[in-house]
């Protein structure tokens, strides 16, 4: 377990908080941005190792504050490449995140709450609850702990998903707090089309994702054709029905090349019919969006079975045909409990 202090840790302070931290130690503000620099550009989690400053302001640093990164506290890499984390805060709290490293990209998949309230009936997340929201520095730990453990090099081209555990817009100050960090050049540097918040249908979240200057791409979990199939998979569909949903979608500002995506996780006989494509096709249609079809993937406890391969093309066939582009996804590390949740569950299983 990640010992716990009373030094605050300055993992997770954007630039004027690190400027504030300088100050308070009697350094020009200048020495902030410099230790931001050190910390988000440079990656170091020493303060001894910022040798761009002064070995006073360092000595200074060290006495308090801390750099600490959360914990890896299981990694598990599977056949197809990919590797599964579970990554623990210093309150004893787990969140999942996901490597997949592709030819000359890779993508992290990220948790920006540890539990989740939302209760899609699809979820291993959703059998916790919600524990509590992440910090922005919980967030960014993430993606530093597994760049560190990966060795990830900086020339490699970084996406970031958030399809971990949580609801990314029932946490949107943090999240877009980390955001502004990773995209900043003297940070991490991730260009923002390379981020993608994925919301299961929180309305006001996504109306006020599209008040932000600085947009991540938008993904909305769709998952069924109709009001009533929607309910009976994402509970949430009752506060927030189709049509408003797609009303808040329709309305959300897009760039110039962008589009937006649903997520569609196929499920044997519950979701996976043509009349359902053809249903979907209709939601969408005058949209600038396409589909991602992720065939079903959860393990054992939930009461579904993914859809055979050729359903899955067949559904695909029928949105293609209307004028929906559509995209099917496999899960990466399905050999290493692919299922989001599946790992802290089964962790929380085993203590209790
Ligand atoms: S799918 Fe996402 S929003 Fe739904 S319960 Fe799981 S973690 Fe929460």
């Amino acid at each position: 377990m990640p010992l716990a202090t009373t030094k605050t840790n300055l993992f997770g302070l954007d630039r004027e908080e690190m400027e504030r931290a300088a100050l308070e130690l009697g350094e020009d503000c200048f020495r902030g941005r410099q230790l931001y620099h050190g910390i988000y550009h440079d990656l170091n989690f020493h303060a001894e190792a910022i040798t761009s400053l002064s070995k006073r302001f360092r000595g200074a640093l060290a006495a308090k504050f801390q750099i600490a990164l959360p914990e890896i506290l299981e990694r598990h890499p599977s056949r197809d490449g990919a590797a599964r984390y579970r990554i623990q805060f210093p309150d004893s709290n787990a969140v999942e995140s996901v490597y997949m490293p592709e030819e000359r990209r890779v993508t992290l998949c990220l948790s920006s709450q540890a539990g989740c309230a939302v209760e899609c009936r699809f979820c291993f997340t959703a059998l916790m609850g919600l524990i509590r929201n992440l910090t922005a520095g919980e967030i960014l730990g993430q993606v530093c702990a597994v760049i560190r453990d990966q060795q990830i090099s900086s020339r490699m081209r970084l996406n970031v998903v958030f399809m971990g555990m949580g609801e990314p817009l029932l946490n949107v100050a943090s999240v877009m707090k980390a955001v502004r960090i990773m995209i900043d050049q003297n940070a991490l540097g991730i260009p923002l089309r390379r981020i993608t918040i994925s919301t299961s249908g929180i309305v006001p979240g996504i109306k006020a994702l599209a008040e932000e200057p600085l947009r991540p791409k938008l993904a909305v979990s769709l998952n069924a054709s109709t009001d009533e199939q929607r309910v009976s998979l994402m509970p949430i569909n009752r506060k927030y029905p189709l049509r408003d949903l797609l009303a808040a979608c329709r309305a959300y500002p897009l760039g110039p090349r962008e589009v937006l995506t649903f997520e569609y996780v196929l499920l044997a006989s519950v979701n996976d019919s043509l009349p359902d494509a053809l249903r979907v096709a209709k939601l969408l249609r005058g949209m600038r969006a396409k589909v991602n079809l992720i065939p079903y993937n959860g393990g054992p406890g939930l009461p579904y079975r993914p859809p055979s391969f050729d359903r899955v093309l067949d559904f695909q066939e029928a949105l293609a045909a209307r004028g929906v582009p559509a995209f099917i996804r496999i899960s990466r590390g399905q050999d290493v409990r692919a299922a989001c949740g599946q790992l802290t569950l089964e962790a929380s299983q085993k203590a209790g």
